[in-house]
Order: C-alpha cells, then structure tokens, then sequence
C-alpha cells in the first residue's frame, strides 16, 4: 500500500508556522504586507486570487487587493507595479496569471521589484536560483521539495525524473532538486519514449497537464510519484496528470488530488511573504 502525501495537513502545518512567524514579527512592529494585483474577471483566477487573500487573512498578513479592467493598458499596470515597489509599507507584489492577451507577461514580471517578487518568475530570482544565491523560489516547487522532506523521503542520491519543463514548474523544479543533491532528468513534449525514463525514476514529478496521462507503465515499481496536474475528470471530480487508480498500487508513495500538490503552493506564497521582510532588509 503506497503511502499518501498528505498535502492538506503538510500545508496546515507550514501556515501554522508562518502565522507564528508573523505574530513574532508583529511583536517587533514588523507587519508583513502582500499586494495582489488581478486584471480582468477569469473565473479561475477570481477563485485563486480569492484562495490567497483568505491564507493572508488566516496567517496575518495583511493584503492589499487591486481588481483592474480587462481593457487596462500594460503601460498602466506596469505604473501600479513600480508604485508599489517604492511603497515601504508593502513586502510582496503578486500580478495575478494569466494576464490579457494584449499584454505581454515577461514586461510586466521582469517590473518588479526582485525582492517583492513573491511568485519567484522573475529572471532575477530564476538565475539565484540557478547559482544558488538568496532569492525567491516558485511556490509549487518550493512545495513539492517540503512535501517531500516532510514526509520523511530522502532525495540525496535519488534519481529524479521531472515531465514538462515550464518556467512555473518543470524548470525550477530541476533546479531544486539538483540544489538537494538528486540526479535529475527533464522531460518535455518531444522526448521520445517517455515512458523508457520515467520507468528510471526513483521520484517521478509529473506536470504536464495531460489528464490522467501516466499510467503504470510509466512507474517503476516502488517509486515516488507527485502529481502537479489538476483537470476535472468525466464526473467533474478533481483529477491529476497521474491515473492514481493505477499507478498508485505500484509506488512506495503518491500524492492525491486533491489534497497533494495543490494546497502546497499558497502556504508557500505564505513562506515567500516572511521571507520577503528579511530579503529586504539585505543591502
Ligand atoms: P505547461 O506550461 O502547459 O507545461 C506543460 C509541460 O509538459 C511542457 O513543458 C510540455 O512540453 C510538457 N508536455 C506536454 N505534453 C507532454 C507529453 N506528452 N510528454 C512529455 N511532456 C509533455 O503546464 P504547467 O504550468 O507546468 O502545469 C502543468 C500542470 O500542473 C497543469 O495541469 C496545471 O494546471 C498544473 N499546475 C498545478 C499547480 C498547483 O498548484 N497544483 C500549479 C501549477 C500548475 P513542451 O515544453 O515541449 O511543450
């Protein structure tokens, strides 16, 4: 019986310790502040946006919300962006994806300010990643790497096998786990015979958003399986990349979805918001 990666108690407890670390800061007359800036009325952003500003309320943080209008210019949001670079008073800017079409994604994150960049997307904290130097790290890896650990699985020495190499989730994902001292592989949509080095992994990562994709065959007996993908299956129930039905008799552990992955990225978007005050003040 694999064992489940409990993501709702692991994000639990990672927002217990940030609401800690707030109140200690508080304590300090430090008061940790998340601008989050929407623009436009996607349903599954509402929902997302929604999702973060309750997590800042439960922590502690305090969030300041800008709801723009489909038709803002990027010249305009980029205008609020560096307005709130400058304001003192805020710790982390989150811009909400994805954007409208007639903007253009990399001006408006490469804006602002790396030490405010909370998602971790911008170039800056992409390459200290990269070398290894203090920046902020994309909130879905950053949460696969904790449930992981605290679950007790190692990962020095481990070959880990990372499908999609997006720069949300595939790429810092590699360098992550390359940091934790596992021989990594990427795979992408033109690797050939995916399934011939999936079957080599001892931690499979999936995030390719493909429903249901990896079957069995794509496991090595005993593996660890995390699975970033959420679709809504034929019943509309939540669903991964993973056919958990499937592969789940076949690994030593796995990651549900729901309950895995997904909580995991806003506790990290928590974490990212402390850390935020002691990035800020290092000259
Ligand atoms: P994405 O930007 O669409 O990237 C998908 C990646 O998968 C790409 O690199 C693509 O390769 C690769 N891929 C697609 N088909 C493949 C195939 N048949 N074989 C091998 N690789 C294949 O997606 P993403 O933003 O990384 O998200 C992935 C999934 O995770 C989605 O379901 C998304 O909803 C979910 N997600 C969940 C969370 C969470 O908090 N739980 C957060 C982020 C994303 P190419 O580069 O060659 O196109």
């Amino acid at each position: 019986m694999a064992q489940l990666i409990n993501g709702k108690e692991i994000s639990s407890q990672i927002k217990e310790e940030v609401k800690a670390q707030v109140t200690e800061l508080a304590g300090q007359g430090i008061s940790v502040c998340l601008a989050v800036i929407q623009v436009g009325d996607d349903p599954a952003s509402s929902v997302y946006v929604r999702n973060k500003k309750k997590a800042c309320e439960y922590v502690g943080i305090k969030s300041i919300s800008y709801e723009l209008p489909e038709s803002t210019s990027e010249e305009d949001l980029i205008v609020l962006v560096r307005q709130l670079n400058e304001r003192q008073d805020v710790n982390g800017i989150l811009v909400q994806l994805p954007l409208p079409k007639h903007m253009d994604e990399d001006h408006v994150l490469l804006s602002i300010d790396p030490k405010k960049d909370v998602d971790g997307f911008h170039p800056q904290s992409v390459g200290a990643l990269s070398i290894g130097l203090p920046g902020f790290v994309s909130c879905t890896p950053a949460g696969i790497i904790q449930l992981l650990k605290r679950s007790g699985i190692a990962i020095e020495g481990k070959h880990c096998v990372i499908v999609g190499r997006s720069n949300i989730v595939g790429k810092p994902m590699a360098l992550l786990m390359l940091r934790e001292n596992a021989t990594v592989t990427v795979t992408h949509s033109k690797t050939k015979d995916l399934a011939a080095y999936t079957r080599q992994a001892d931690i499979l990562i999936v995030a390719m958003g493909k429903r249901q994709f990896i079957t069995s065959e794509y496991v090595k007996e005993g593996a660890v399986v995390i699975d970033v993908g959420m679709h809504r299956d034929e019943n509309n129930k939540l669903c991964g990349d993973v056919d958990f039905v499937d592969v789940s008799p076949k690994c030593s552990a796995i990651t549900p979805v729901p309950g895995g992955v997904g909580p995991m990225t806003i506790a990290m978007l928590m974490y990212n918001c402390v850390a935020s005050v002691s990035l800020q003040s290092r000259k």
